[in-house]
């Protein structure tokens, strides 16, 4: 059972007017909010994180397992998309995970807007966020009730 999470816009809100905040990691603070919210999916679910972020690259396994712990988050693995060399937008780098994976299993948590042009069969497995509020209760409830449908 896969998440596949963005971090800016879901875990991140800042608005862009305002410096984001830096944790002693050098990353950004996380929303506590939605750090808490997560912990909750993650909680009920044991699923996996698979970051999507445009920060994918920055940082390896262990060193985004840190990250995460610092915020509160303890998932049972992260991985990440490959590197985006291409530029591709988000929608057709889902698309490209998607047919190299055979995880059925799974959703996708993004504030991208062009992830609404998914194929409708992905598209039902996405909670897209309102990038200033983030991973909030309502987008909660949808990612639970995505990934908890799968099990009945
Ligand atoms: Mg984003």
């Amino acid at each position: 059972m896969l998440i596949l999470l963005d971090i800016d816009g879901v875990m991140v809100t800042t608005p862009p007017w305002k410096n984001i905040e830096n944790l002693d990691d050098e990353f950004s603070m996380f929303n506590n909010r939605a750090s808490s919210n997560l912990q909750h999916i993650l909680s009920e679910t044991s699923a996996s994180i698979v970051l999507t972020t445009s920060h994918k690259s920055r940082f390896n396994s262990d060193e985004w397992m840190r990250i995460f712990h610092r915020r509160g988050i303890s998932p049972k693995a992260i991985r990440t998309l490959t590197e985006n060399k291409q530029h591709l937008s988000r929608k057709e780098e889902i698309l490209k995970w998607r047919a190299s994976s055979s995880e059925t299993d799974f959703v996708i948590i993004d504030d991208d807007k062009s992830l609404n042009d998914l194929p409708p069969e992905i598209k039902k497995r996405c909670v897209i966020t309102s990038n200033l509020i983030g991973l909030n209760e309502e987008a909660t409830n949808a990612a639970l009730a995505i990934l908890q449908n799968k099990k009945t």
